[in-house]
């Protein structure tokens, strides 16, 4: 896979695949016959691929359930190479006639949605569920419709399909409450939503999926608030207590039946009363019969306060009481008073009270009343008024008297075994959520921690960092990034790399000590604080900060290996340096990059001026990669003259930026930039074309072209340059390829492959700046090499300095002897060109002849050179 060819020509097009390539989504896109055509940085680093292993390739396997299962949401488990953990992804497949697109992200970078996803089917929810509990949990910070989790038995209960189908929930909860139970479900909302309540307990019926209603036990507990106090986050079980509420419904009913038999027959009695309010000898046989104590009794209101006097009260009625029938005391309306029992007194007063007013006609009640044995009767009264008085006031009441106190009995019996089994499952209920709250923790636990290394991990970094800054404390954030882990992983393994993590974590902790914490951010990538305060002043803190150093820089011994890892490590402070959690995290980070770009040692402290040099890196690499793409990079020529001739034999093509900005750019640092962001190949294929094209008008005249060290040891080289002159049709025994020791000291092995198909199609091999450094003698015995460039190192003293001109010598002879020409560079005067020239240099090239000049002047400078090479003429300079 080229990433060259992706390459949008804009800069805006550009940004977009930076942003793609920095942001948090992994994305890959897929031809229809699915091949990978492209994707990002951050899909490789998900899926724990490199693109060398992604290049051409199917859509790897992890990803084939995303495509089987059409478009949708999914979790997948991939394995982490770095890590070799696996990791929970979210996906989503797109497919359309252009072939499919894969979205990917780390659950864990959904923040709070841990719980959510890789926690899923975490002990508490299994524990739950087996109770026959359904669990579901809420997360408001997510998008409304992820908002909600429902297990696998929420669902079974309410009759919904179970599986990864069934995301969505149909409908809102509140529209399934049943009718008489919504005014309570909304009140609980909105309790909730005010943050009034932190927990709550809801009995209430719900419609299921089939339509008939349920009993459900909710007991919710509110786990996350934002800072206003609302909640963000809350999780809660259902039991179905249905049938509890039918054994119940069934005893209610039971009381009921009785209370209505008793009832019915008070009805006839009274009926039978109306009909014949006179003949109530009839009327006292008829209910007597029934075991009903019938009584009457006469109001007067002559005297001041009215007097009563019962008529009658029949044998059932002394019977209830235990009473013989001829204790007349009885009838007594005060007596009978004080034989009420205390609780019931106000209320039976009552009653009687209404009805002798007139209020009523009719009262009901039910009291308890002193047996002579000393217990307590249970009766139902029901009085009726038969006769009144001018005014409406009864001036007769007659009733019945029912002893209740068996229903009574059976009731309270009933209530205390309702009681009882209500308390069990509310024991169960307890002792479940006990349950729940302790897998909770434990799920909490693993989500904040790091398996391998037993550290925290970014999230509880990042609380930790986000406590220290709530309490204004100083310190420092510190980013270590294991420098040779992925070597030691390749190399000797995976045990081999747990085992660097497991002990630089150790000696990260002990380097830390009670200064601070440590963390694993990720692969192989740490963190640590230190806390500054009286203990640690500005020295202890260097001295803290150079153990950590340390600490993960001596060798890890295993087995009989002796692991040498090493670490990169940026730092930043807060207050100094940022006010937030990733304010200070990107500036360890930039302060990382700079340890990385071997400018600083191996720990940096971040500085304003990092950012700056940052900022302008990035902008120059976004600039570089449009000039390229638009061909504004443009040759210039330097000539190299043969000393025999005292004629350009060929010229160097030296490569040219001028930047809209800053000006011209110089082309060491811009090559290292082209070579970063792997656009290398196509500014040399383009530069070497124009050179070509330009010398269609300098026949007979070669051209010399730089290969980078990186280019000398790449195995396509040879061919895209070849490509490059077939197309202008320049021959390729005109052309010479001047590759540096650099190339030589990377890799001799390739650079030997790339000199050998470049000299087999005839063109000219030269070593660059040569003797530079003095070590690359050695290279001229490895490998056949048509020359070598002497650099200006070695040639600009040899006029004034003998033992320079010695050294000149020796080289030539070595060179000489191998069959090797020799270009002496940096000739800057005549004295130096002729002294060159005297020791046996093959050619010259330097400012003495002329400097580096645009196509433009190439025609000009080829007329008059042979002046300037004798020296009848001073150097050619532009007009
Ligand atoms: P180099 O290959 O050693 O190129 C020669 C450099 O020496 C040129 O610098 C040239 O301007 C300079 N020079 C020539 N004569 C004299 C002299 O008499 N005195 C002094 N002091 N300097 C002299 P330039 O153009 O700045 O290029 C720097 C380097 O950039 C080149 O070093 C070469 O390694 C690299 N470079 C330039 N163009 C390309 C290119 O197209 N591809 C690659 N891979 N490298 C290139
Ligand atoms: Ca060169
Ligand atoms: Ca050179």
């Amino acid at each position: 896979m080229d990433r060259n060819k992706g390459i949008p020509s804009s800069l805006t097009a550009y940004r977009v695949q930076r942003e793609l390539d920095l942001g948090p989504v992994g994305i890959v896109l897929a031809t229809v016959n699915g091949d990978i055509s492209w994707c990002n940085d951050k899909a490789l680093a998900l899926l724990g691929l490199t693109r060398g292993e992604v290049e051409g390739t199917q859509v790897p396997e992890s990803l084939h359930r995303l495509r089987n299962e059409a478009t949708g949401q999914f979790r997948i488990t991939c394995v982490h190479r770095p890590l070799q953990t696996s990791i929970m992804l979210f996906g989503l497949c797109m497919a359309s006639g252009l072939g499919e697109t894969y979205y990917l992200v780390d659950a864990e970078s959904l923040g709070s949605g841990i719980d959510h996803l890789a926690r899923r089917e975490s002990v508490w929810n299994l524990a739950l569920e087996s109770a026959g509990h359904g669990v579901w949990e809420f997360d408001y910070t997510r998008p409304i419709q992820t908002q909600g989790f429902f297990s696998d038995e929420w669902r079974r209960m309410r009759g919904l399909a179970i599986g990864p189908e069934s995301s969505a929930v149909e409908g809102e909860w509140i529209d399934r409450v049943h009718p008489d139970d919504k005014a309570r479900a909304l009140e609980l909302l909105r309790q909730q939503d005010e943050g009034e309540t932190k927990e709550f307990s809801f009995e209430y019926r719900e419609r299921c999926a089939d339509g008939h209603y349920i009993w459900v036990l909710a007991r919710g507990r509110v786990t996350g608030l934002n800072p206003q106090g609302k909640p963000i986050h809350v999780v809660g079980t259902d039991i179905d207590i249905t049938a509890i509420k039918q054994a119940e419904a069934g005893r209610a009913e039971a009381q009921a039946s009785l209370y209505r038999q008793h009832l019915s027959q008070l009805e006839a009695a009274k009926r039978e009363a109306e009909l014949n309010a006179f003949r109530e000898s009839i009327w006292r046989q008829a209910v007597g019969g029934a075991g009903h104590g019938v009584w009457s009794y006469t109001i007067d209101y002559s005297t001041p306060t009215p007097s009563t006097t019962v008529i009658f009260a029949s044998d059932e009625w002394f019977k209830i009481r235990g009473a013989s029938t001829s204790s007349h005391e009885l009838h007594d309306f005060d007596v009978w008073v004080s034989r009420i029992h205390p609780d019931d007194l106000d209320y039976v007063l009552r009653c009687t009270n209404r009805q002798m007013s007139g209020e009523v006609r009719e009262v009901s009640f039910e009291y308890r009343e002193r047996h002579a044995a000393g217990h307590w009767v249970w009766i139902l009264a029901r009085g009726t008024s038969a006769d009144f008085d001018d005014n409406g006031r009864p001036t007769r009441i007659i009733g019945i008297d029912i002893d209740i106190s068996s229903v009574k009995a059976e009731e309270e019996r009933r209530a205390e075994e309702a009681g009882k089994t209500y308390r069990q499952h509310l024991a169960v209920l307890q002792k479940a959520n006990l349950e729940a709250e302790e897998a909770r923790r434990e799920a909490q636990y693993l989500a904040r921690t790091d398996v391998a290394t037993g550290l925290p991990n970014r999230r509880m970094f990042r609380e930790k960092v986000d406590e220290l800054l709530a309490q204004n404390k100083i310190f420092s954030v510190f980013l270590i990034d294991l420098d040779h882990f992925k070597e030691v992983n390749d190399l000797h393994g995976h045990a081999a790399g747990d085992h660097v993590l497991r002990h630089s974590a150790t000696r990260l902790r002990e380097a830390v000590s009670e200064d601070g914490f440590v963390a694993r951010l990720g692969g192989d990538e740490f963190g640590a604080v230190l806390v500054h305060d009286d203990k640690l002043s500005p020295q202890r803190l260097q001295l803290a900060a150079s153990r950590i150093v340390s600490s993960v820089s001596r060798p890890l011994e295993l087995a009989d290996l002796l692991l040498n890892v090493g670490a990169s490590i940026g730092a930043s402070s807060f207050p100094s340096d940022a006010q937030d959690y990733d304010t200070l995290l990107q500036h360890a980070d930039l302060a990382l990059y700079s340890v990385k770009a071997g400018e600083r040692g191996q720990l940096a402290f971040y500085s304003a001026a990092m950012g700056e040099e940052t900022r302008q890196k990035a902008q120059l690499e976004a600039d570089l990669r449009i000039a390229i793409e638009q061909e504004h990079i443009e040759p210039w020529f330097q000539p190299i003259l043969s000393a025999g001739l005292a004629a350009p034999n060929k010229l160097e093509i030296l490569a040219r930026w001028h930047h809209p900005k800053w000006g011209s750019v110089p082309p060491d640092k811009f090559i290292e930039v082209a070579e970063h962001i792997g656009m290398l190949p196509q500014l040399t294929a383009s530069v070497l074309r124009k050179s070509c094209e330009h010398a269609r008008l300098w026949p007979a005249i070669g051209l010399s072209m730089n290969i980078s060290a990186r280019e000398a040891c790449d195995p396509a080289t040879p061919l895209r340059i070849l490509e490059t002159l077939n197309q202008c049709q320049f021959p390729p025994h005109l052309l010479d390829v001047e590759v540096t020791e650099h190339a030589l000291i990377k890799d001799l092995d390739a650079a030997r492959q790339v000199v050998a198909a470049l000299r087999s199609v005839g063109i000219t091999v030269y070593i660059d700046d040569f003797g530079e450094g003095y070590s690359g003698i050695g290279y001229l015995r490895e490998l056949v090499i048509d020359g070598i460039k002497i650099d200006r190192s070695c040639v600009k003293d040899i006029c004034n300095n003998e033992q320079a001109a010695v050294f000149l010598k020796s080289l030539l002879l070595m060179a000489n002897a191998l069959g090797c020409k020799t270009v002496a560079e940096g000739i800057e005067t005549l004295d130096v060109w002729q002294k060159a020239k005297e020791i046996g240099v093959d050619f010259g090239q330097g400012y003495f002849f002329a400097k580096p000049m645009p196509a433009s002047e190439v025609g000009r400078f080829l007329q008059i050179s042979p002046e300037i090479a004798s020296g009848r003429v001073l150097a050619f300079s532009r007009p």
